[in-house]
């Protein structure tokens, strides 16, 4: 008979919800977080032994052997990069940093440490060796952040492990990373809420129903510090390294490939509605929704018959 188990943990420093439907959920989902504490020791800014603090570590020394996975998500965060022309940028985590600091420290950077902070950020200091499975970063102080892709890869793997052991249907959110396989256990789709950016955690502005695909939301509300009494929040311009501003609040994405949405929604945040939007027509996910400052809403042309609105905002179809 077919049960459904459900729990939530934390690992990779987020949340970790899961719901798994099938003859033997619990043992599904015992692979699932053995797996994902696997993908926190490889892609772990933090933890001191991961493949990608060693390979931090060893900026402007050797190249560091890495496994194929990790090779795999590096390989997809340049390509991201590339096609982003930089608004997703993997190697930012320098900057990062600096505004990390400063929130400690409640001073602003000044434009000298920005400017010199920045030179370490250059997206031609990684190179990649697929031959030898081995990354380098050429720079000494250059660091990769792999922050804003991560978590939409696991939702893959976590996806992908649900299908193969059977699951008839499954639901995981890894920090606002979502992803479904199938439909909902009594077949109606999935139903995955989208944060209003200025209400209190958990009131939703609207949903999207979800059959077999990723939703990722990137956002100006998710994580801040507040330095001399101005908020200043996670996502970094990197042509000016500063917290990106743009005319959006918030811009999801809805992608079969989650580490593609995730990619994207941030890219696409940085870039602003208009930018954002013709570079998500010319990818393959599914569409987009963005929330601007003017508490207007914007859909691409495929989202419309995945998305319910639940406030009375203007809504548009770009
Ligand atoms: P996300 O929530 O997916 O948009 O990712 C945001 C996280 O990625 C931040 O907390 C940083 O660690 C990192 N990050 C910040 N700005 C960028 C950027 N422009 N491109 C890639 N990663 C970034
Ligand atoms: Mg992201």
């Amino acid at each position: 008979m077919e049960t459904i188990f459900e729990a939530q943990d934390f690992i990779m420093n987020t949340g970790v919800e899961q719901k798994i439907f099938g003859h033997a959920p619990r043992a599904i989902y015992d692979v699932a977080v053995k797996n994902l504490h696997m993908l926190e020791r490889m892609m772990s800014f933090y933890l001191d032994e991961s493949e990608l603090t060693l390979l931090n570590r060893y900026a402007g020394k050797q190249a560091v052997p890495l496994s194929d996975e990790m090779m795999f998500v590096l390989g997809q965060a340049q390509k991201f990069t590339q096609l982003s022309e930089g608004a997703f940028h993997m190697l930012l985590a320098p900057i990062i940093q600096l505004w990390r600091r400063a929130g400690a420290k409640n001073i602003l950077p000044s434009h000298d440490e920005i400017n010199d902070t920045l030179t370490f950020c250059n997206s031609e200091n990684l190179l990649l060796d697929k031959v030898a499975s081995t990354a380098f970063l050429k720079k000494e102080g250059s660091m990769v952040d792999l922050g804003a892709i991560g978590k939409g890869f696991a939702a893959d793997v976590c996806c992908a492990l649900y299908q193969e052991l059977g699951a008839s249907s499954a639901f995981v959110n890894l920090g606002g990373n979502v992803k479904a396989l199938g439909n909902r256990p009594d077949r109606a789709p999935w139903v995955v809420g989208l944060q209003h950016p200025d209400k209190p955690k958990g009131t939703s502005y609207g949903a999207i129903l979800c059959t077999d695909q990723s939703v990722v939301t990137s956002g100006a509300y998710e994580r801040y510090q507040v330095i001399g009494g101005a908020k200043y929040h996670h996502i970094i311009n990197g042509k000016t390294g500063h917290p990106s501003e743009s005319d959006l609040k918030s811009v999801t994405v809805v992608s079969q490939s989650s580490m593609q949405a995730d990619a994207l929604s941030t890219a696409a945040f940085v870039m602003g509605l208009k930018k954002g939007v013709d570079f998500i027509y010319n990818t393959t996910c599914t569409g987009a929704v963005f929330f601007t400052v003017a508490n207007e809403v914007y859909l691409t042309k495929g989202m419309t018959r995945h998305f319910r609105l639940m406030e009375r905002f203007k809504c548009y179809e770009i």
